[in-house]
Formats: structure tokens, sequence, C-alpha cells
């Protein structure tokens, strides 16, 4: 005889059909009701909705994130849909963060899909993250990264830092006061920042798969995140490293939080 898995308890928070939606999640042994109805009262940035940033946005939408702020300027290219799931083939040559806004909202309606049709820029940053609790940094260049960087820290909500140069990629959680930043990492932006990279869709996409599992767990506690340390991945050997990062004590960003 086969025993069916034990039910989550019910709780008033949730309705029958997020019960069934999230019905998959919720028998993990770490990630109960409550940590669903923190996912849906949640809301994210993500900054970049390319190969990274729309994949990230795509699972954290499967998770049931309540609210998603897309920030992403330009139209798309036919060179971008190697990567970028979130768009379509007939979508050449129109604005990128509107086809990711409609996919999600397809995917599941019940998240909120904010869509910016802009570039990170020292304007906006600050009405970007205050709409956000957590945000993610999938921009495609330093000078965005910086800025999405001092103004977590300024707001005091945590970073997940994700990165790639071609089948390498960076990944690290950035908790204001209590880990080091991005500027402590990299003080000055690094040399393939301005060149550009080779990407393959599947690369881009394993890593924005676990930075939605860094903003799952952060969120939830449903995991230890990578707080502290740096995940360097090499996909092309397949292998993995965690470094623990050193803060820079006169960091011009985050030198006068810390302790
Ligand atoms: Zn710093």
């Amino acid at each position: 005889m086969t025993l069916a898995p034990p039910l989550a308890p019910l709780s008033p928070g949730l309705t029958e059909q997020q019960r069934e939606r999230y019905r998959r999640q919720l028998q993990l042994p770490n990630f109960g009701e409550a940590a669903q109805q923190r996912l849906l009262e949640s809301s994210v940035l993500v900054t970049g909705v390319g190969g990274l940033g729309g994949t990230v946005a795509l699972y954290l939408a499967a998770a049931g994130i309540g609210q998603l702020v897309l920030a992403r300027g330009g139209n798309l290219r036919l060179d971008d849909l190697n990567r970028q799931v979130l768009m379509r083939n007939d979508g050449v040559g129109k604005l990128r963060v509107d086809q990711a806004a409609e996919s999600l909202r397809r995917f599941n309606p019940e998240t909120l899909v904010v869509a910016v049709a802009d570039y990170v820029t020292a304007e906006n940053v600050g009405g970007l993250v205050a709409q956000a609790e957590i945000a993610v940094d999938a921009t495609h260049n330093f000078e965005e990264r910086y800025l999405l960087n001092d103004a977590c820290l300024q707001a005091g909500i945590p970073m997940v830092e994700a990165a790639m140069d071609d089948m390498e990629a960076h990944l690290t959680t950035i908790v204001p006061g209590l880990t080091p930043c991005l500027r402590c990492l990299n003080p000055e932006p690094p040399p393939w920042d301005r060149r550009g990279f080779g990407v393959l869709g599947a690369v881009s996409g394993a890593l924005a798969c676990l930075a939605a599992l860094e903003v799952i767990k952060q969120l939830t506690g449903c995991g230890p995140t990578l707080q502290g340390e740096l995940a360097r991945l090499d996909f092309n050997q397949l292998s993995m490293r965690r470094l623990r990062l050193q803060r820079d004590r006169h960091c011009p960003s985050c030198g006068s939080l810390q302790p």
C-alpha cells in the first residue's frame, strides 16, 4: 500500500487554489504555508530582464512572489533570443520589459508585475528600490550594478548579486551591515564588463535559477543563503567553489555601515 504524502496543515492565509498551485513546494520539509504566505506578500526588484534577470523573474513568479518590479530599457534584438526565454520571436524590435511582463502575467496571473522600461540610473534607482524588500542585480554593466548596490545599502534591503563571464558565474547575497558589498568585492569594474562576452542560454538560465533560490531562501528562511560567501561557478567543468568574502574597511559604499 502506498501512503499519501502528509498534507500541509490548513491555514486561513492561503486560498484553496493557492494550496493546489503551490502544493509541490508546500510538501518540502522546510517550506510550509507560512513560507508560502511570505512569498505571496513579498515584492522583489529584478534589474535586467534578459537571459539572467528574465529567468530569475520566471522562477520567482513560479514560486508565488506577490509582486515583481522589472527594470530594463531597450528593445529586443534577434541575438537576445538564444537566452531570453520570456521573449517572443515576433517581438524583435519591441520593448523587452513589456514582453517579459506579459509572459509572466500569463504564467502566473497572481503575481503583480510592475514593468519599468528603463535602465537603472542615479535618478530612478531610489524609486525602484523603494518598491521592493529585496533586489536581484542582473544588470549588464557595473555602472548599474554599483548604483543598485549603493541604493540597496542605503535602503537597508538585501541584494542578490549574480554575474556571468562566458562559462563562469558569480553569485552572492549582500545584506547591508552584515556582509561585504559589491564594491568590497569589485572596487573597480572587472575587465569583462566593457568588452561583452559570449553566453549560452543554458548558462544564464542555470545561474538565474540559483539566484531565484537565493531570493526564496532569504525571504522565507527555508535554507542558508550565500551571505558573506561568493559562489564561483565554472559551467565548463561544472564545478563550484565557495569563497569567504572580506570586507573592505574603507569601502566608500558600506564602510560606514560596518560595526
Ligand atoms: Zn562595501
